[in-house]
């Protein structure tokens, strides 16, 4: 048994049931630096699955949310309260300097 990339046979990994799947250590710290978002584990098994995954949930998550109802209430009324502050805040300041 040979590393698919390097064919070396030192430190290889066993890391998952294919007996073509081999990868050694070195090679395998190669592989997670360059891409570190992949899962750990075999990178012909578990590094594809993982990438169609990630990319399909990217393309779903921005179509399925939106924001809701409750938010847009939330900034009205905080952006009323504050206005209202500043009008009364206004009001007052030029009622002390008119009196
Ligand atoms: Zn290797
Ligand atoms: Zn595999």
């Amino acid at each position: 048994m040979t590393c698919n990339w390097c064919e070396r046979d030192i430190n290889l990994y066993k890391l998952c049931e294919y007996e073509d799947h081999n990868v050694c250590k070195s090679c395998y710290d190669k592989y997670i630096a360059l891409y570190p978002n992949r899962l750990s584990g075999c990178p012909y098994c578990v590094g594809v699955v993982e990438v169609v995954i990630l990319s399909v949930e990217d393309d779903i998550v921005p179509l399925n949310t939106s924001i809701p109802d409750e938010v847009y209430v939330f900034i009205a009324s905080v952006s009323f309260c504050c206005l209202s502050f500043m009008i009364i805040t206004w009001v007052y300041v030029f009622y002390i300097l008119n009196k």
